[in-house]
């Protein structure tokens, strides 16, 4: 198994941290409660606004690209493709990255929580890494705007790898709610893009 450094490789050779506001990985991350890990969404304008979609994962964030968002519909399949692991400070980042660098654009959080792994095989749970090698990972958010079972799919292999994020029935499922258009700012700041552009980095 990767340990936690070369998991982040691939991010670090990304970024210049003299070139860019995003966390480098050095600051003591924000912890769960009672432990338990975390998650968080960031809805990040750049060429095309998606939403990156992270799960901590020993020690580092797992994450996925996702274009149009979660849905609390069940009936929805959400594309996911999948990024490089991100340093756990990542979790608090809201800012602008400048133009010029990888992600150009505008960063915020608009949910995290914690989250717990519900992946089960014949009645016994499947480890998370195991879970993402095997291409299926089942899960429960616990956030401000996104509660309940969701689930993670790979469905194609190789370079054409990419995963579909659905809503499972049960807590949160809402085919109405529709939370990516009726809650769009930050539950961090309460702020949404247009204002975090203008402000820059500060927070
Ligand atoms: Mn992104």
């Amino acid at each position: 198994m990767a340990d936690r450094k070369d998991s982040l490789q691939a991010y670090r050779a990304k970024r210049d941290p003299r070139r860019t506001p995003e966390p480098s990985g050095a600051r003591r991350p924000r912890r769960g409660r009672r432990g338990q890990p975390i998650f968080v969404i960031q809805k990040h304008d750049a060429s095309s606004l998606h939403y990156d979609f992270r799960l901590e994962a020993n020690g580092v964030l797992k994450s996925w690209a996702v274009p149009k968002g979660p849905s609390t519909n069940p009936r929805d399949k959400r594309l996911a493709m999948p990024t490089e692991d991100h340093p756990m400070d990542y979790a608090d980042f809201e800012g602008v990255i400048p133009e010029g660098e990888y992600g150009a654009g505008t960063v915020l959080v608009w949910d995290t929580g914690t989250w717990r792994n519900l992946t089960e095989k014949d009645g016994e749970q499947v480890p998370v890494e195991q879970a993402l090698r095997d291409g299926h990972l089942r899960f429960e958010l616990q956030g401000s705007k996104l509660h309940g079972p969701y689930a993670l799919t790979r469905v194609g292999r190789g370079g054409r790898e990419r995963w579909l994020l659905v809503k499972m029935a049960g807590e949160g499922a809402d085919a109405r709610r529709k939370p990516v258009r009726s809650q769009p700012d930050s539950v961090l700041s309460g702020r949404g893009l247009e204002e975090i552009a203008r402000q820059g980095s500060s927070r």
